[in-house]
């Protein structure tokens, strides 16, 4: 963490997170290599969304530390946000907007180019005619594609996952997968957290288990 570049995507030491007595994550060590998929099992409640939270400087540790692209997550957050894809647990989107007008709003807010969108929205089944409705009308499935969408759209070098299959039906996890695993090929690191061990098995070149 001094100077040179960390040749790992995510380090994180010790890695706590304590609300009061409340011990929300205790002691989480792991380093995910670039050019991985790195999975992040752990049952409801084990902490995994708390730990992505404060690898992206939304929590800040009450132990240990933890390096995302070779920054620290206490002091380079927006650096870490800007090029890192997040998808988070449970998206809550702005339901007056189209799909299409989220995804703009977001890739602004990121200050990129969506790269990536006409593919993702193509191999996730999100349609025209998809993109055009407002987001209130959407079912859970289609608001989880745009938040994967939004995370993944401009290709950003390393992207970290909270649950990213939650509400997508089988043959769309599959594409899902499918597109992980192109992501890999291209380079590009993923960071995702699941509690379905069938899922991370499959998809994942290693694994954290968390409890
Ligand atoms: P997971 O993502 O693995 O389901 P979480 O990181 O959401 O788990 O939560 C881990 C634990 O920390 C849970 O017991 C949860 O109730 C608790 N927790 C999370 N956020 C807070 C908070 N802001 N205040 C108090 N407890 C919290």
């Amino acid at each position: 963490m001094e100077g040179t570049p960390s040749p790992a995507a995510i380090e994180t030491r010790g890695l706590t997170k304590h609300y009061g007595a409340i011990e929300a994550l205790t002691d989480l060590t792991l380093e995910v290599r670039r050019g991985e998929i790195f999975g992040f099992l752990g049952p409801n409640g084990a902490g995994k969304s708390t730990a992505i939270r404060t690898l992206l400087g939304f929590l800040h540790p009450t132990g240990g530390e933890a390096s995302v692209l070779g920054m620290d997550v206490r002091d380079a957050s927006v650096e870490i946000r800007r090029l890192t894809g997040y998808l988070p647990g449970g998206i809550a989107l702005y339901d007056s907007m189209t799909g299409e007008q989220v995804l703009d709003y977001l890739v602004r807010l990121q200050g990129r180019e969506p790269k990536r969108r006409a593919e993702l929205c193509d191999r996730l089944g999100m349609r025209g005619p998809d993109l055009r409705r407002r987001v209130r009308d959407y079912s859970r499935g289609m608001r989880q594609k745009i938040g994967i969408i939004q995370a993944l759209q401009h290709d950003p070098e390393l992207a970290i996952l909270d649950e990213p299959s939650e509400g997508l039906d089988p043959l769309v996890q599959h594409s899902f997968y499918a597109i992980l695993s192109d992501l890999r090929a291209s380079g590009r690191t993923i960071f995702f957290s699941s509690h379905v061990l069938s899922e991370v098995e499959r998809v994942c070149d290693r694994v954290a288990i968390i409890r």
